[in-house]
């Protein structure tokens, strides 16, 4: 059992114990971006043996000037090309990038709590006025 994690400006709580049962919905579903920076594609080509060039041929496409990891379509999914769903996991969970580390803990979130609600089985709403400061 994993314990409540917090973070100070957020009136949730997540539960890591729901990702067993979840299935992935953050990494799967709707179609969005999973943006990461040098640092984190030279980490995860290293991680999979690859050369940076070989990499971001394969899995990486560019939105503008910034970067994100391909998605794969798995029947109306949009899956994130490094998400296994024979593990129900992420296949380079060791190396993901800082925008899967952070979830669901982004500022994005703070005023669009109903999607994280509807997306993340492991979030508990803080109750309390004094909690929600
Ligand atoms: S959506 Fe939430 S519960 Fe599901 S895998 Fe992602 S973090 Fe875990
Ligand atoms: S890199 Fe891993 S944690 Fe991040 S979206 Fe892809 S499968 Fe999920």
């Amino acid at each position: 059992m994993y314990a409540l994690m917090t973070e100070k400006g957020y009136d949730y709580s997540f539960n890591p114990n729901a990702c067993a049962e979840c299935g992935g919905n953050c990494c799967t579903g709707e179609s969005g971006y999973i943006y990461l920076n040098q640092k984190e594609m030279e980490a995860i080509a290293a991680f999979l043996e690859l050369s940076l060039k070989d990499f971001k041929e394969d899995y990486i496409l560019k939105n503008g000037y910034k970067y994100s990891l391909k998605e794969k379509l798995v029947g109306l999914s949009h899956d994130c090309i490094f998400f296994n769903r024979e593990i129900n996991g992420c296949g380079i969970y060791p190396v993901r990038p800082t925008q899967c580390r952070t979830f669901p803990f982004w500022d994005y979130f703070k005023n669009h709590k109903d999607e994280l609600q509807a997306e993340c089985p492991g979030i508990i709403f803080n109750t309390t006025k004094e909690e929600n400061v």
